[in-house]
């Protein structure tokens, strides 16, 4: 599943309407003589507006999707049996640390390695 950011699809839209705000007020300018002693006021806040949609489209296309933490794996052997156990990473684990009993056959457990796995992209 695809999760597509809320704010990314909100920037696209503000950079939108940023950019046609711009392209009313320079079309007006053409379009009104009145608007003609505001023409470099009107232009200039229309490409202030241009840049600043540009600079919103941008920054919500770089905005990095949130790194999902990765998920570090902690593998425990017997052994005696060799039976092997994975659950997730708890603080204080570390490799050859004594884990007790094994559940199967009592006997003696240890960590045997830890790993990290990658978070699944589908
Ligand atoms: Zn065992």
């Amino acid at each position: 599943m695809v999760i597509v950011p809320k704010s990314q699809k909100r920037n696209t839209i503000i950079s939108i309407v940023l950019t046609l705000i711009a392209f009313v007020l320079f079309v007006s300018v053409a379009l009104f003589e009145e608007l003609a002693e505001l023409s470099m006021i009107i232009m200039i806040a229309g490409l202030v507006l241009l840049a600043a949609s540009w600079a919103v489209y941008f920054m919500s296309g770089k905005t990095p999707p949130k790194e999902e933490a990765e998920n570090v794996i902690t593998v425990i052997a017997c052994r005696s049996c060799g039976q092997v156990e994975e659950r997730s990473f708890a603080q204080g684990d570390y490799i050859f640390k004594d884990m007790g009993q094994c559940k199967k056959c009592s006997g003696p457990s240890f960590i045997k390695s830890i790993y990290s796995v990658s978070p699944k992209k589908e």
